[in-house]
């Protein structure tokens, strides 16, 4: 018997089941003996270090080993410091694998930062011998190691440095016979996290700062707080990238570093009553905060949802239990996160993960939260992985949000994961919308879901005045407008020659109808505030051949090309794909036209209209410059901007009661999606454009263009009658056994032809034949219906084409059983020759349909 861990360990108990949170191809859960040391610490989620063939890999502790332990047992080398993985998070892991046809590893992965599994740097500590006879007399090289490792130990890279190579090969047999143990040791070790304050001594703004204007308008931000602290964490939030910034402002003695427990500094909330509605919603959340309850809070834009759930907050806070707060995007929720900053800074404070964060960075948070040291977290959908090891509640703000889907593998949905660790877990979860998602609403009617309605603002202001325009009557006009942009679609253009080419008229219909426009100009001149909203990144949509009918599109994916003017060039939004774009039509020479429009467009138009007027717009391609989100959303607030165009980004929670007029550009841009949720989407982004509208004294109004005027779905968003849209919608679903009712999936193949087409019809077929045969029995039983294979709406997309079957059950356990069989079916036999060339992807509960 030569190993130790082996003989100290004879029995099962000792023995763990450990899953290996690696690279693809490793084992999905392996048998470790636990050393006596480790024994009281080793549970269920306990991180490890385990050494796997001749690497040492992180893993987590499933559980006891089962009965048949494997002939050769090696040991768990260590814990990993802090980061202890709550059970009910590990189960939550367990049950998105099943549910979600995935490998365990992938939602592990997930749950685990990189920077917490792999190691910074190897400490070797010697582990006191007790003289036991079976441990086999060390080399000479270990013999050397082991006097040489003082009792706190040293890094490996030293000792392989002292001793040669050879060194690291004995530290791991050293390792393997339980007489020392390597581990990981953070290089850094955690630093307080500090909050500013400005010196009550200096002028407002000081006259040397003028030139640095960011740091003038950082220290404006914080001298606005005084005699408050503002915490590093809510600057970084509101000004990205600011870290050096701060530095200086307190190496120039204008600002204090103050410790957060010095809590006096620290602003505190601002106390106000509940309205009565308010009240009553919080009352159930609070009533048995220690259960499993799930709530919708539906309640019209500016009702005071947040209020609502920060109260529960506190209320879960102050049972000591931790709080998860998860947000449909971080970067857009400073006024969130600022008064949760506020509320919670003197108890433990918060931490919030966002995609932002360096690697570094998030593993500090996140062992910083696993540790129970900072015991509320507010994230975007993978938050909902955050550790906390004692969850009293968990909200999910904005929970009809789209982007709480993950579109890549794991493909999950947050809101449904944190309703399920809510449940795990044993306590409150709190889903809070204007505009619920149907499946959501549905769960609330029928009972699942408690229902909790906030129907007025929180101010009684009313909510804003829709008008719906039509723009039909403007498709027949076939000459540009006279008040279309006097600036010419010119595009700078590489060769001498060619300088000045231009695609040519001005794309056609302009953006603004005269309605719109005369309303733009009139909140101008009142001194209001225009938020103008189109789902469409660019300057023209795309680039048609008026006599041949050819649009220009992209090479790897089947959509057309969109015109980006400011880059000059001609781009494909799914693959990113761009070049300088064609003046003249390259099958009959015509001069092209750019058509239809995207915000780049609007936001000429606007500044054509208004030349005088402060105009900005915030797309993904203006948000990517660093800042320039941060300060955009800062000047409107501030009121430094008459016009803001956007996408959907400017969509959600920017509450500024400046604004008094929202313009929906093009409501028809959602509407006409390929998509069974197309009506659904169309009546949240009016409903929560519309809520942006009319926050202070005065009333709102919200112009919609449409080439639909009469669509139900905008005729009830523009009475704000949720109700009546979703008991419509609701009727539609049933018929179609479209979720709420009935179950759906998504199996995506993507390959090469004709592989592709072959390989998707064996697998319809396949699914086809085991649907007759086996009826009633094993896998189906229950209501299935297959739809497909069809080309998927894009067919092609960065080079492979693409192949859709839909799969729809009326009860999730049928279809777990019919996306094994697909499964088993799609993979295939490692034989085949054609291994490879096609990727099966299964999405459960699609969201995207493209
Ligand atoms: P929602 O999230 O429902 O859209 P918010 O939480 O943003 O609404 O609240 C809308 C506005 O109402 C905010 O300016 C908020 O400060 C204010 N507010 C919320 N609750 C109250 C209250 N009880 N009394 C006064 N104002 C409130
Ligand atoms: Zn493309």
């Amino acid at each position: 018997m030569k190993n130790v861990a082996r003989d100290a360990v004879a029995s099962a108990q000792h023995c763990a089941q450990v899953a290996v949170v690696g690279r693809g191809g490793a084992p999905s859960s392996l048998t470790y003996a636990v050393p006596e040391a480790l024994a009281a610490r080793v549970v269920p989620g306990s991180a490890v270090t385990i050494p796997l063939g001749p690497r040492r890999v992180i893993g987590i502790v499933l559980g006891p080993a089962g009965d048949e332990l494997p002939a050769k047992l090696r040991p768990i080398l260590d814990l990993v410091p802090d980061s202890q993985v709550p059970e009910e998070l590990l189960r939550l892991a367990t049950w998105a694998a099943r549910y979600y046809q995935v490998p365990l590893q992938s939602f592990l992965r997930a749950i685990l930062p990189p920077s917490v599994r792999s190691s910074h740097r190897r400490q070797v500590r010697p582990i006191a011998g007790d003289g036991g006879t079976t441990i086999p007399p060390p080399t000479a090289l270990e013999a050397r190691i082991l006097a040489r490792l003082p009792e706190s130990g040293l890094g490996l890279e030293q000792l392989v440095a002292e001793l040669g190579r050879g060194a690291a090969a004995a530290v791991r047999r050293l390792a393997a016979d339980g007489r020392v143990v390597v581990e990981d040791v953070a290089v850094a070790r955690r630093a307080e996290p500090t909050w500013l304050r400005a010196r009550p001594a200096c002028p407002e703004t000081p006259g040397d700062l003028g030139r640095a204007r960011r740091q003038a308008e950082v220290y404006a931000f914080v001298a606005a707080r005084r005699p408050h602290a503002v915490s590093r964490a809510e600057l970084e939030e509101r000004f990205p990238g600011s870290a050096r910034l701060l530095a200086r402002l307190v190496e120039r003695g204008l600002c204090d570093e103050i410790r957060p427990d010095d809590a006096a500094a620290v602003e505190p909330a601002g106390e106000r009553e509940l309205t009565a509605a308010q009240s009553a919603a919080l009352a159930p959340i609070v009533a048995a905060l220690g259960s499993f309850a799930t709530f919708l809070l539906f309640g019209v834009t500016g009702s005071g949802k947040t209020e609502v759930y920060l109260r529960a907050a506190s209320a879960a806070r102050a049972a000591g239990a931790g709080v998860l707060v998860l947000v449909p995007e971080i970067a857009l929720t400073h006024q969130l996160v600022g008064e949760t900053y506020r509320r919670f800074a003197a108890t433990g404070g918060v931490a919030v993960l966002h995609s932002g964060l360096g690697e570094a960075e998030r593993s500090r948070t996140w062992r910083d939260v696993a540790s129970g040291r900072t015991p509320v977290v507010i994230g975007a959908r993978s938050a909902v992985f955050a550790p906390l090891p004692r969850l009293g509640l968990v909200v999910v703000d904005e929970e009809h949000d789209a982007a709480y889907k993950q579109e890549e593998s794991p493909r999950y949905n947050a809101r449904d994961l944190a309703v399920m660790r809510g449940k795990l877990a044993g306590c409150r979860v709190v889903l809070a919308s204007a505009t619920p998602a149907l499946e959501s609403y549905q769960a609330a009617r029928s009972g699942r879901y408690r229902l909790l309605e906030l129907a007025e603002r929180a101010n009684a202001a009313p909510l804003p005045a829709v008008q719906i325009i039509d723009l039909r009557a403007r498709r027949v006009d076939p000459e540009p407008r006279p008040r279309a942009p006097t600036t010419p679609l010119v595009l700078p253009a590489g060769g001498a020659s060619d300088s000045g080419a231009r695609i040519g008229r001005a794309p056609d219909p302009f953006p603004l109808s005269p309605t719109l426009e005369a309303a733009i100009a009139d909140t101008y001149r009142a001194g209001e505030q225009t938020l103008l909203f189109l789902n469409r990144r660019g300057y023209a949509r795309f680039i048609q051949c008026a006599a041949c009918g050819h649009v220009e599109s992209c090479p790897n994916c089947s959509v057309s090309l969109t015109v980006h003017r400011a880059r000059a060039a001609a781009v494909c939004h799914h693959c990113g794909y761009a070049r300088r774009p064609t003046s003249r039509c390259p099958s009959c020479d015509t001069v092209l036209d750019a058509r239809s429009f995207g915000t780049e467009q609007v936001e000429a138009a606007v500044r054509a209209l208004l030349p005088a007027a402060r105009v900005a717009r915030l797309d993904r391609d203006s948000s990517g410059r660093a800042g320039f989100l941060g300060r955009t959303i800062h000047a409107w607030r501030a009121g430094e901007l008459d016009v803001l165009v956007g996408t959907q980004m400017i969509a959600k929670g920017h509450d500024v009661p400046g604004v008094t007029l929202i313009g929906v550009i093009l409501a028809d841009a959602s509407l006409n999606f390929p998509d069974f949720r197309a009506a659904e989407r169309t009546f949240q982004l009016i409903a929560q454009v519309a809520g942006r509208a009319g926050r202070g004294a005065k009333p709102g109004r919200v112009l919609v263009q449409t080439y639909q005027p009469e669509h139900p779905s905008l005729l009830a968003a523009s009475r704000h009658d949720f109700a009546s849209f979703a008991e419509r919608e609701l009727a539609a679903r049933a018929e179609l056994h479209y979720p709420p009712f009935g179950r759906l999936s998504r199996i995506l193949l993507e390959g090469e032809e004709p592989w592709l087409s072959e390989r998707a019809g064996a697998l319809a077929a396949g699914l086809r034949r085991a649907a007759t045969a086996s009826a009633p029995r094993e896998p189906a039983g229950g209501f299935v219906q297959l739809l497909g294979p069809a080309p998927a709406p894009i067919e092609k997309l960065r080079g492979r084409h693409r192949i859709q079957l839909l799969v729809k059950t009326d009860d999730h356990r049928t279809m777990s059983r019919w996306l094994a069989a697909a499964r088993a079916i799609a993979t295939p036999r490692p034989a085949s020759r054609e291994r490879g060339t096609v990727r099966t992807i299964i999405d459960v509960d699609p969201v995207s349909m493209l």
